[in-house]
């Protein structure tokens, strides 16, 4: 059985319902803060948060664990500036207390969400695996302090592992039973695609003076499926070969702010009402990842090249779930 942590979540679902379809036995683990329990459709689930480690243990007796997947994380940036407490406990932390649980129950393979934010800024594109290690914030900081766990843990435990360090994630299952959705929401794709469906009255644009093509920032967006895919692909890869590393996970190609909303408008047919803003702080103009290595080594080949197809998933997804989303936005507000 494979065990996902934070399988409630949009990248911890989408994996689960792929390595389902594929087979797997699967365990969701989700404390269900910002999981959503309907996202669970695949494998068993125990509501569990990573700082019980009593219910972990039960957990780990009562299943036949092979491998851990882990995508428990707190991810707002900013948050993580204002509140770094909150993501020391539970990026770090809690982790603690999985790898601990694991190692005790002899397990020994674990994959771990972790992020181009470990970077920092960066100093070449496209960012390779070798690149500096240097984040900026807390949130980017909690990632590289479990990598650096994790060598630790493989030396004196001999616990395989996989970093999987992904650029922009997005998109939606193609069957549009899951997708993307946070609360509070901050990411591009799923903001812009409020604004087109009626749910917010603008988008803003942070920053249209980066030395850019057209003066907004550049990301690698990956979709979602593509990802799910590496998972899968690192979690055969530690079954065959039993050796831990690391892999940037992205397209390998950049695209603008100001492409994503034209995109959005292009694949929805609606207007968007865009307001052109400050800089946010912390963001590099260009990031855009070289994962040569994944498709060398791993032999991944991501599907989704087309922007148009990732926004599209996304755009079909959030049309169909538009009121969900909008009851759930004024809950939080209230
Ligand atoms: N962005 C924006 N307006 C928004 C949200 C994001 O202009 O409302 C920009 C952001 O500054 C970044 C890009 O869109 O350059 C992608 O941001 P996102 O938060 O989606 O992902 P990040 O790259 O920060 O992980």
């Amino acid at each position: 059985m494979i065990l996902i942590a934070g399988g409630a979540g949009y990248i911890g679902s989408h994996v689960n319902k792929m390595i389902s379809r594929k087979g797997y036995d699967t365990v969701v683990l989700d404390n269900l803060v910002y999981g959503h329990k309907e996202f669970v459709k695949w494998g068993k689930f125990y509501k569990c948060d990573l700082c019980d480690v009593k219910e972990m243990e039960k957990i780990f007796k009562s299943n036949k664990i092979e491998a851990v997947m882990h995508f428990s994380a707190y991810t707002y940036v900013g948050e993580s500036v204002a509140d770094p407490s909150k993501y020391y406990k539970n990026n770090v932390s809690n982790t603690l207390n999985l790898l601990d649980v694991m190692v005790k129950y002899g397990v020994k393979k674990f994959i771990f969400s972790s992020t181009c934010a470990t970077y920092g800024f960066p100093i070449e594109i496209p960012i390779t695996e070798s690149h500096p290690q240097n984040p900026i914030n807390p949130y980017g900081k909690t990632k590289l302090m479990i990598e650096k766990i994790l060598e630790d843990y493989d030396k004196a435990y001999g616990l395989k592992y996989i970093n999987l360090r992904y650029f922009n994630a997005s998109g939606a299952d193609p069957d549009l039973e899951i997708g993307e959705w946070h609360n509070p929401e901050t990411h591009l794709i799923p903001l812009a695609l409020y604004n087109a469906l009626g749910l917010t009255p603008k988008i803003t644009v942070f920053g249209t003076d980066y030395d850019t093509e057209d003066g907004t920032c550049v990301r690698d967006y990956i979709h979602v499926n593509d990802l799910a895919k590496a998972h899968i692909l690192a979690l055969e890869y530690l079954n065959q070969k039993n050796k831990s590393d690391s892999f940037n996970l992205g397209n390998g190609r950049g695209f603008s702010v100001k492409k994503i909303i034209d995109t959005v408008e292009k694949v929805s047919g609606l207007k968007l009402n865009v307001e052109y803003g400050k800089r946010r702080e912390g963001d590099p103009a260009i990031l855009v990842g070289s994962s040569k290595k994944a498709i060398k080594v791993l032999g991944w080949k991501p599907e989704f090249y087309k922007i148009e197809d990732i926004v599209e998933t996304a755009y079909l997804w959030h049309k169909k779930n538009k009121d969900k989303i909008l009851e759930d936005l004024w809950k939080r507000k209230i």
